[in-house]
């Protein structure tokens, strides 16, 4: 059967373009009203044009006054995705600090204090809800300059096993999805070079890599009833690369 979502409202961060987007419309057609957040506005503009009735939010997640104001007149919301992540690969000699700051605020920070403000709003409407944090198989595995970016996913898991232990008692659910490459923006951006993707894929049992819509069921299904036992765990969508 499929997963219905009516009477359902969800958020999705990072909603302009690769996953959070195929999440927004996926959770749209599944009967939930979806309130897409990113920070290119022709993004959002398209989105809408593509999918009416979902509603959108123009906001840089590392704003935390912007977000605090935007976030909490838009909702109530039973279902949070925090998706928005950034990616900037730089070999560990050559971080640099607006690199490694960005990627804090919008990778960790941002999650930790959007979830603040939606799972308040879920308290006090005394209904369940649940969340979903879209981390990687990075925050698993070492990989080559992606010191930052691991090291912020990581982060990510642990924060989201300790708001599933404290959420759990309001009956809000916190899961993570830990995909392997998926070829969005950003996945281009960082493994169009054949040599570096071949070797990835050769890591990975199932030889190759991640559909935009693989994670999209994954994330849809943390997000129903059908995994109403489940909180605090990570699902990896990864072709068993972290068994190989
Ligand atoms: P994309 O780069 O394709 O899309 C990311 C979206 O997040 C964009 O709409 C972007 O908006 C938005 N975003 C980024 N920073 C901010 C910000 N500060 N404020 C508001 N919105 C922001 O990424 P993917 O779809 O590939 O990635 C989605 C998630 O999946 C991320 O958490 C990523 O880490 C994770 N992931 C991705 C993998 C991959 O290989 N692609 C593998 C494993 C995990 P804009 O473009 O306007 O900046």
């Amino acid at each position: 059967a499929h997963l219905s979502f009516g009477g359902r409202r969800a958020l999705v961060t990072g909603a302009g373009k690769g996953i959070g987007r195929a999440v927004a419309v996926a959770l749209s057609r599944a009967g939930a009203r979806v309130t897409a957040l990113s920070r290119t506005a022709a993004d959002l503009e398209s989105l809408a044009r593509e999918c009416p009735g979902i509603e959108t939010l123009c906001v840089d997640l590392a704003d935390w006054e912007t977000v605090e104001a935007a976030v909490g007149a838009a909702g109530p919301f039973q279902l949070l995705v925090n998706n928005a992540a950034v990616a900037e690969l730089q070999p560990f000699l050559e971080v640099t600090r607006s690199a490694l700051q960005r990627s804090l605020d919008v990778n960790f920070g941002a999650v930790l204090h959007v979830s603040q403000i939606v799972a308040r709003q879920m308290i006090a409407q005394g209904v369940p809800g649940a969340i979903v944090n879209v981390s990687s198989q990075a925050s698993k595995r070492a990989l080559k300059d992606h010191a930052v970016y691991c090291s912020t996913k990581s982060a990510l898991d642990m924060l989201s096993k300790v708001m599933a232990m404290e959420l759990g008692p309001h009956k809000i659910r916190v899961n993570t999805v830990n995909p392997t490459v998926v070829m969005t923006d950003m996945g281009r951006i960082n493994w169009s070079d054949p040599q570096k993707s071949a070797a990835m894929i050769n890591r990975i049992p199932l030889g190759k890599f991640a559909e935009v819509d693989d994670v999209v069921n994954s994330i849809l299904f943390l997000l129903s009833d059908k995994s109403a036992m489940t909180t605090g765990s990570s699902l990896m969508i990864d072709g068993g690369f972290l068994v190989s």
